[in-house]
């Protein structure tokens, strides 16, 4: 069979879907019964109607993120809409659950505007400890999230936009420190200017590359000034626009340090990646098909290309469940009050490192027994890697508390033992 009737087969198998609710207190007696819901609940109303932030103490809230979308870009499938939008968003919830123990609740809009978005999420703030934004195409994912940033006081976090650009960053700073260049020198070409590749080209600011070092292309070729003038980008677009002369995507990669291809498959030639610089970093991301393919690229050329995809079956996958979940452990467990620049740089930061240090044999053992060592393939960490729940939680803890984003303070030294236990 393949991977289609497997997976009809896996979802349908009764009970349908792959997730369901299940109780964490007795519910044996009446009495149990009587605690659990009327009269004994009213007890924990009050004491949250006196100090919300109670509810973190008496209710699921802190352990509880809501999976929102509306369907409109979903996996590569498109604007597929908010009902065949849910088996996504229910194993959204699936890994949340398996990689750090949180639980989901996913919501289905069925609304395109994105300002009726907005007002929906707002109205369930008090249901949950935070949002993850999810398959919501571009320009009105970054309006929902921008909003919401501003107007609710949970952590909001819109996946295809910053666990791209965060486990990318992380796979960045490596391939920077293995190519021996520093990341504010780094000449960076981008291929897409939609949610996930101007998040990633913000990031990358952040963590220290230079804007005026960073070109984006879309299907009209090199975003420019001449362009912006003309009224031909969005305001997301534009806040990237070069002063330099219009031109395609080979014009943008020669001489570049860095390509991020964050658009669509077989649009990069090995000429191009000819035309790049020294010891070239390639990140061609699209999926499922990248921009140019592994064997491709590294064949290109004599020297080290640094090459990373969206793919399992290759060295370097970007894939964003090395971030989300331990990014949400780490954010729900000090009451976050938001996911900040901060904490992303942090996410990034922990990832690069633990790639650094050796790896387990259990993380070998599931990827084949080939040796997996720091070098140009292995610049992210694995999956699979245990070791990520606890390295990188309580650096977004830290970097919460740092920030003034957390409601609460936690020992740090403690956490990372109860979560490694
Ligand atoms: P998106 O918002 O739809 O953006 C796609 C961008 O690609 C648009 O800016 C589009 O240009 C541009 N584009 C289309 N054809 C192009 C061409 N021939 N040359 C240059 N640019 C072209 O999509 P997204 O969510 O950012 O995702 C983009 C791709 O990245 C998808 O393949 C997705 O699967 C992949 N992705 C991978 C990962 C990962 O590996 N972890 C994470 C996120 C996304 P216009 O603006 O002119 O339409
Ligand atoms: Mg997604």
């Amino acid at each position: 069979m393949g991977l289609d009737e497997d997976s009809l087969e896996y979802h349908r198998t009764d009970p349908p879907g792959k997730i369901e609710i299940s109780t964490t207190k007795p519910t044996n007696t009446q009495r149990d019964l009587s605690l659990a819901y009327s009269p004994g609940v009213a007890a924990p109303c009050l004491e949250i109607d006196e100090d919300e932030t109670d509810a973190y103490t008496y209710t699921a809230k802190g352990n509880l993120v809501g999976v929102v979308s509306n369907g409109s870009a979903v996996l590569g499938l498109g604007d597929i809409g908010a009902q065949a939008s849910k088996p996504v968003m229910e194993g959204k919830g699936v890994l949340f659950k398996r990689f750090a123990d949180i639980d989901v609740f996913d919501i289905e809009l069925d609304e395109a505007d994105p300002d009726k978005v907005v007002e929906a999420v707002k109205m369930m703030e008090p249901t949950f400890g935070g949002v993850n934004l999810e398959d919501i195409k571009a320009p009105g994912c970054f309006t929902i999230e921008e909003r919401l940033r501003e107007e609710i006081d949970i952590p909001v976090f819109h996946d295809d936009q910053h666990g791209t650009a965060i486990i990318s960053g992380a796979a960045l700073l490596n391939a920077a420190d293995i190519a021996d260049k520093e990341l504010e020198d780094l000449e960076i070409v981008f291929s897409g200017a939609g949610a996930s590749a101007i998040a990633t080209a913000r990031f990358y600011v952040s963590l220290g590359c230079k804007k005026e070092n960073i070109t984006l292309c879309d299907s009209s070729g090199i975003i420019t000034e001449e362009r912006a003038k003309r009224g031909d980008v969005n305001e997301y677009k534009q806040q990237f626009a070069r002063d330099v002369p219009e031109g395609d995507l080979a014009d943008a990669m020669d001489g570049a340090d860095v390509f991020v291809g964050l658009s669509v498959g077989g649009i990069v030639s090995q000429e191009m990646v000819q035309s790049m610089a020294s010891d070239p970093i390639v990140f061609a991301m699209a999926n499922p098909d990248p921009e140019i393919g592994y064997e491709e690229a590294k064949a290109a050329r004599e020297d080290t290309v640094i090459m990373a995809t969206g793919r399992s079956d290759y060295p370097n996958q970007v894939n964003n469940v090395l971030g989300f979940p331990f990014i949400f452990r780490g954010a729900l467990d000090v009451r976050a009050t938001e996911i900040n620049e901060d904490m992303k740089v942090a996410c990034a930061e922990a990832l690069a490192e633990l790639a650094r240090q050796d790896v387990p044999d259990a993380v070998v053992k599931a990827y084949g027994d080939e040796p997996i060592q720091y070098g140009p393939d292995y610049i992210i960490p694995k999956p699979v890697d245990p070791r990520v729940l606890f390295r990188v939680a309580p650096s977004i803890a830290e970097a919460a508390m740092e920030s003034g984003a957390a409601r609460t303070e936690i020992d740090l030294e403690e956490y990372e033992e109860e979560l490694e236990a």
